[in-house]
């Protein structure tokens, strides 16, 4: 399956050959990418670059930074089915095959952006709630799974935690993984729970502590 980003480099490469398509990039990975960047940046937007060009200077000099008063705390680099990177990853290259090497995926390379002063937890509540609407609800472990990571990570935010819950989302994280269910729905929706949870931690076990969400 080929998307239209693919087929517009097509005249491209068959004008000016492969080699001037291939040297256009920064890594092993040939060509050019569309680059998104979103969140509370000071100039959200899309860019074609070369590929490779690092997740920092995506964000940095095209996006222009966070905006006032913000700090940067991670990303997903590729849309809301991929995995949190944080500060340590700004200098990695964009491509597909150094993202995996540090726990991601590049999906679309469209980074969305999380800010000191977005809740993680709120954050990643969305997607699953998102993610629970969109199962088709062929596999049981989507179809019942999903709703009830989306039900404990409302319960977090409202203040309902419990002491067990961070458990709960991680046997779901290894229940709904590849291999257990019919499509890449699920596995995909567990990425920004998983990596939260790694990255994240510390923000989940607030909201249980403190019986509510810190950003509210
Ligand atoms: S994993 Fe895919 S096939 Fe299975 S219920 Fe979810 S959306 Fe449907």
């Amino acid at each position: 399956m080929n998307n239209v980003e693919t087929l517009c480099n097509v005249p491209h490469i068959i004008g000016k050959g492969a080699a001037w398509f291939k040297n256009l990039s920064k890594t092993t990975n040939g060509g050019t990418k569309i680059y998104g960047v979103s969140g509370k940046v000071q100039r959200p937007g899309a860019w074609e670059l070369p590929m490779g060009t690092t997740i920092g200077e995506i964000l940095n000099e095209y996006a222009g930074g966070m905006r006032e008063g913000l700090k940067f705390r991670g990303l997903l680099p590729g849309g809301g089915s991929t995995d949190f990177l944080v500060e340590e990853h700004l200098d990695v290259p964009m491509d597909f095959d150094t993202i995996p090497e540090v726990g991601s995926r590049m999906g679309t390379g469209t980074m969305i952006i999380l800010d000191d002063q977005t809740c993680p937890v709120g954050m990643v509540h969305n997607l699953e709630r998102f993610f629970a609407q969109e199962s088709c609800g062929w596999c049981t472990p989507c179809r019942d799974g999903l709703p009830w990571v989306e039900k404990v990570l409302r319960a977090l935010e409202e203040g309902r935690g419990q002491p067990g819950d961070l458990d709960l989302l991680e046997r779901h994280g290894r229940f709904l993984w590849l291999g257990f269910t019919f499509c890449a729905l699920a596995p995909g929706a567990m990425e920004p729970l998983r990596s939260a949870l790694k990255y994240f931690r510390d923000d989940f076990e607030q909201h249980i502590r403190e019986k509510r969400c810190p950003w509210r």
